[in-house]
Parts: C-alpha cells; structure tokens; sequence
C-alpha cells in the first residue's frame, strides 16, 4: 500500500477541440512533499528561520515538511539529560549516543531515510552541487550537534553524511541545518516564484551571478548600463555572460578551472 502523509495534489480539466468533438482530458499532478526531520536540543532556535519567506511558503504549499524533535524527549532518565563529560578528561560536555540512537531508531521505523546528516565543521563543505543533490533526496534526517559534539559511536555507526557550512565553530549545529535546510528547499520545483531563478544564481554552471539593476534608471548621476535598456535580448543575454565571466575571473577564479565540465 502507497500512504501518501501529506501530497499536494492538482487536477486539471479541460476541454479540447479534435476535429468537431470536444474531449475532455485530465491531468493529475501528485507533489510527495521532501520530508526534513530536525534532532535538535534547541527547537526554539529554528522556529523562525523556518517560518518566513520561500521555506515558508514551500511549507505552505506542501513541497517540503520540516518536523524538529527535541533530543531531550529520548533522553533516558528523569533530568533529560543529553551531554556528559568526554573520557578524555578534556574541558566540554559531549552529547550522549543513546538519546540520539533512540530518536534515529524512531524516526527509521516510519520510514526509509536517503541520508542522516550530522551538521559538523570537519563535515564535506556544503557547496550548490551538495545542495543540488540533497535537494533531489525525499526524506533526510539532520542531526544539530552541540557542546564539544557527539559522541563518535553515533558518527560511526548512524551517519551517512557530514556537511560543514564553513571553516569556522558554531557553537551548535542549528544554524547551520538552518543554512542546509535553506539552500535545499529554494531548489525544490515550485517552491521560487519564478522556476528558472535558482539555475541563473551563483554556483550553478560554476559562475557568479552577473550585476542587476532596478529602476530608476538613474539615480544620484548613477547609471544603470545602457545595454539593459536597449530591449536587445540576445545583446543582453550576450552582456550578462560576459559580466558573470569577468566576475568569475576577479572573484573565484578557481571555480573556472572546472569550468564547462559534467
Ligand atoms: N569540538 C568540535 C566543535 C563543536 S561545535 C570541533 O572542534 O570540531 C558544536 C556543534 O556545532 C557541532 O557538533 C556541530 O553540530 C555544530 N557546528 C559547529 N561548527 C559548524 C560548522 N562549521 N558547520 C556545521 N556545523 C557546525
């Protein structure tokens, strides 16, 4: 049996004309929403990023279901407790592997996870291509770490995959499921305004984006170029790729090097 939690569904109906008979055809749409689970022991620091803008309104329109779990829920005993001291006798708690064990077991026996993803600084760098894949999965498991981390056992036997957002130290992993979460979902069909948007961003095709412009066209003596102006598409088109090429060049010239490539 096929149990859909929760899909958007459309029906198109209409009518065409084939030679004097009117047919009606259908359509059906089916959107199965990508299901994102949150571990976190600080829900309250997600409820806003998840609540505004394109995550929002991709909500909204059911391409994406975000649930957090707090961790201390799985905790096993009656203080809640998540974290102890590392055998290491290093300064800094470390988050226990059996709340975390008990939550992944849960959430597993629901359904079939593509990857469990531990938000860590010694993770793969999260990129667009990482995001690009991520955002083809259906149902991820991300797990926000905190104090020095997790213990390993959980690294070594429940992760699938590590992403960092940055060579630097959070002090815990929401804001960074936060940033995955974010760059995942703008990709999700549907889930921009205008569908074509994410593929003309940076990264993408390894190129920054080009300069934009809104009105006025002048403002303070400031011009906006005069090719953009001329209603010339292909000149444009031709103007854009060449200033996405230059910026390319100035800024990360290391991004050219695969340039054109798979
Ligand atoms: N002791 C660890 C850092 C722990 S920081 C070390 O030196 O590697 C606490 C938590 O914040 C981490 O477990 C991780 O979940 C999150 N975090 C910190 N920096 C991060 C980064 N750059 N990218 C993703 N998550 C990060």
């Amino acid at each position: 049996m096929v149990y859909f939690e929760t899909c958007s569904l459309t029906v198109y109906l209409y009518r065409s004309k084939n030679r004097g008979k009117t047919w009606k055809v259908f359509s059906l749409t089916i959107i199965i929403p990508m299901r994102i689970d949150i571990i976190t022991v600080l829900p309250e620091l997600l409820e806003s990023p998840f609540n505004h803008s394109i995550i929002k309104r991709a909500k909204d329109k059911k391409l994406v279901d975000i649930v957090f779990h707090n961790l201390r829920d799985y905790a096993m005993d009656k203080h809640k407790k998540v974290d102890d001291y590392a055998f290491s006798g290093d300064a800094g708690m470390v988050m226990l592997v059996e709340p975390i064990y008990n939550v992944i077991t849960h959430l597993k026996s629901q359904r079939d996870y593509d990857e469990v993803i531990y938000t860590s600084p010694d993770g793969k760098m999260l990129n667009q291509p990482r995001a690009n894949y991520i955002s083809t999965l259906n149902n991820i498991i991300i797990l926000c770490g905190h104090y020095k981390g997790v213990d390993q056992r959980v690294r070594d036997h429940l992760i699938t995959l590590e992403i960092s957002i940055g060579d630097y130290v959070l002090s815990g992993g929401e804001l960074a499921a936060a940033v995955i979460t974010d760059s995942v979902i703008r990709l999700l069909p549907g889930a921009l305004g205008d569908e074509t948007s994410a593929l003309t961003d940076s990264f993408q095709d390894n190129l920054l984006a080009p300069p934009v412009y809104t009105r006025p066209a002048e403002f303070n003596g400031w011009k906006v170029p005069d090719i953009l102006l001329s209603g010339n598409d292909a000149l444009i088109e031709k103007w854009k790729f060449e200033q996405s090429m230059e910026r390319t060049q100035r800024l990360r010239p290391e991004l050219l090097e695969d340039w054109g490539e798979e």
